[in-house]
């Protein structure tokens, strides 16, 4: 088994695919019998190890779908399997969408609130503040029910989970009618965006920018709803940009900046010659989406909002020095904050700021050096991204982990959902 970057490698003893919750929970109790331990995959977006296992590998791929909709209320409960793209579809169906999404919907809808995964919108939370109630088959083959009303702090605990808990069943979500967004992506002037970011952020839903390496370049994406316009027809223009330009040629720019190392300044400006102004407006789950074929390494670190200028003026220091041979745009989002013990954006409004390199690249001593600005400015890792963080660093960064650890604990005594990686991060 291959995460889908290709960085982490592991060997199960078995995959199983469980069709129903009785068929998830005797996995389980099969599990604690054999004396075996289980993770479980969703869709393997993660770029860290957590769904490595040489013992018993669970796939939700054959749970998903609609379990029920509440009209009034514009609820939808689903199997924990369920991908977003999928999800997208059957919420549609009912005249329901999600609030806010991130960048690609491949992901499963556990996978993604189990990370703390997120889109951007300075009045926006993560997906796993969309979730109001939560079924799962713990380490001792129970099923529990939790939700904004019934063991409250148990659901704070699994809203991010890091899949630590158990196995998530069901995930009701609170959605909100289906609503139109038109989108905006525009090449403009860093420094330009860098002074009028409070603007941007407070006066549009959902806004973040890429900043082109070693150029004075952002590439900035702004979307708001709009009640009236009819969605777009399908635009071959928009196609060639987000589609082709953004992965087929983008890949031969990553090729070529592999092959010639010195030039990734000269790719670089290239990229940012290339980009294209685009305007379109379709509904939300078709607009938040994009395809992402070209594969890279990631890390993505969430600091609070007010400490953004600072930490961005030394990644940006960092990268112009030109140490490093990287030429992936630098990917800068806001999230509000919220009250999700395991959540990086836990109890303050945040930046997120994300780098990437080509997956064919080295991209180690890059990494180390902007995760050192990160750290120094309180930084959180997103918890599907790549990151050094040690038990020492969660336990100053996250004050409720002890609380976190206690429910998990009592829901997995006997350790069955922990793997290598989870246990020296966790100091299990
Ligand atoms: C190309 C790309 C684009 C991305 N874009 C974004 C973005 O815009 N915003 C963002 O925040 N992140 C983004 N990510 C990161 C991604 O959203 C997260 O890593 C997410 O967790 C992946 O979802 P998945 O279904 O693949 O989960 P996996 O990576 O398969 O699993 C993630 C975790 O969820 C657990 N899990 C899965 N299912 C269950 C279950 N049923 N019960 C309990 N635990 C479970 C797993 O055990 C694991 O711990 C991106 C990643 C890639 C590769």
């Amino acid at each position: 088994m291959k995460n889908w970057a290709n960085n982490v490698e592991w060997n199960p003893l078995e995959i199983l695919y469980p069709a129903s919750e009785k068929e998830i929970q005797d996995v389980v109790l099969r599990a604690i019998h054999l004396n075996k331990k289980i993770r479980v995959i969703g869709s393997g977006h993660s770029f860290t190890p957590l769904c490595s296992t040489n013992q018993i590998l669970i796939s939700l791929d054959k749970y998903q779908g609609k379990i029920a909709i509440n009209k009034e209320k514009n609820l939808a409960t689903v199997k924990a399997g369920t991908k977003l793209s999928l999800l997208g579809e059957l919420l549609f169906k009912e005249g329901l969408a999600m609030e806010n999404l991130g960048d690609i919907n491949v992901q499963s809808i556990a996978g993604a609130i189990s990370t703390g995964t997120h889109g951007t919108g300075v009045n926006l939370k993560s997906i796993s503040n969309q979730v109001t109630a939560l079924k799962f088959v713990n380490g001792k083959g129970e099923i529990i029910e939790c939700s904004q009303t019934k063991n409250i702090e148990l659901f704070k605990a699994a809203q991010v989970s890091l899949g630590c808990l158990g196995i998530i069943t069901e995930i009701t979500i609170q959605c909100v009618p289906t609503y139109k967004l038109n989108l905006q992506n525009k090449k403009e002037k860093l420094s330009d965006v860098l002074a009028t970011l409070k603007e941007r952020n407070s006066q549009n839903r959902n806004f973040e920018y890429y900043w082109i390496p070693y150029t004075n370049t952002a590439w900035t994406k702004t979307s708001n709803i709009v009640e009236d316009s009819e969605p777009d027809k399908v635009n071959f223009f928009n196609y060639w940009t987000e589609f082709v330009l953004e992965n087929y040629v983008f890949k031969v720019f990553c090729e070529f900046a592999k092959l010639f190392p010195s030039q990734n300044k000269i790719v670089a400006n290239i990229t940012a010659a290339s980009i294209s102004n685009v305007d379109k407006t379709y509904y939300s789950h078709k607009v938040y989406a994009t395809q992402r074929l070209v594969k890279f390494h990631e890390m993505e670190y969430n600091i609070p909002s007010e400490a953004y200028d600072d930490a961005f003026k030394d990644i940006k220091k960092i990268v112009n020095s030109k140490k490093f041979n990287i030429h992936f745009p630098i990917e800068n989002r806001w999230v509000k904050g919220d009250d999700v013990f395991m959540s990086p954006a836990y109890e303050r409004d945040s930046a997120y700021i994300a780098c990437h390199v080509y997956n064919k690249k080295e991209y180690k001593a890059y990494f180390k050096a902007l995760e050192e600005v990160f750290k120094a400015y309180n930084g959180r890792p997103h918890w599907g991204k790549m990151n050094t963080f040690t038990t020492q660093d969660v336990i100053n960064m996250y004050p409720k982990f002890d609380v976190f650890m206690l429910h998990r604990k009592e829901h997995d005594p006997q350790n069955i959902f922990v793997n290598p990686y989870l246990q020296t991060l966790f100091d299990i």
